[in-house]
């Protein structure tokens, strides 16, 4: 099946995903979108109140902030794709649950699977946890992270926290505009994995 086919599949299977009791409260499921060859992808917590009812990811108070940020490093939303660990929006913004976590876990794996970006920008500690469940968001924010479910994974704070508290502002800005130098830094790391595979095999050639 074709990236596109296999993601417009999962999407009608979100759509009617009763696999968790969000469905019952949210007005639209948040499937995600974007470029699904993008090198980047973002993924928030969950839908809020403006994505419930338009049933796209990051299109509130926070989605405009996520926009600006990625114009600050020449890129717009059709380059990049966006998505959420839960597809529901949780009743009042409320924190997802263990159990909704788990339940919409395999729809995730899926999106990336198929899309297999270069690098994951997870927005909050709950995307991170996802990825990384001993991170902290104080502490790994803004540090390149190898994640055991094999996606490079850069942490950085939630742009609606960053709504709410200039500190968490100043550091999403920063961390933001290292993007570009965290891509090269994996190809950098790339790299090295091939040639030292390369080099196990004996297959390295010295060029002179
Ligand atoms: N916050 C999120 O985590 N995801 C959205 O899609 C919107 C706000």
């Amino acid at each position: 099946m074709q990236k596109k086919e296999l993601l417009d599949k999962l999407a009608e299977k979100i759509s009617v995903c009763e696999r968790c009791p969000l469905y019952e409260t949210a007005l639209n499921p948040v499937p995600g979108e974007g470029n699904i060859n993008a090198a980047i992808v973002f993924i928030g917590e969950a839908p809020g109140a403006t994505e419930d009812k338009l049933g796209r990811p990051f299109v509130g108070r926070a989605g405009n902030l996520l926009n600006e940020l990625l114009e600050k490093i020449g890129m717009k939303r059709e380059d990049v794709w966006i998505g959420n660990i839960i597809k529901h929006r949780p009743p009042n913004n409320r924190q997802p649950q263990p159990n909704e976590i788990t339940a919409c876990d395999p729809f995730l794996t899926v999106q990336l699977k198929a899309i297999n970006p270069k690098l994951v920008v997870t927005l909050g500690r709950f995307a991170m946890y996802y990825f990384y469940k001993d991170g902290k968001i104080s502490r790994d924010h803004g540090n390149l992270i190898r994640s055991d479910k094999g996606f490079y994974v850069y942490p950085v704070y939630h742009p609606a926290a960053a709504l709410r508290k200039g500190d968490f502002k100043q550091a999403l800005e920063e961390d933001f505009l290292r993007i570009p130098q965290v891509l090269k830094q994996i190809d950098i790391e790339k790299n090295k994995i091939i040639s030292s595979s390369e080099e196990e095999k004996g297959q390295l050639k010295l060029k002179i």
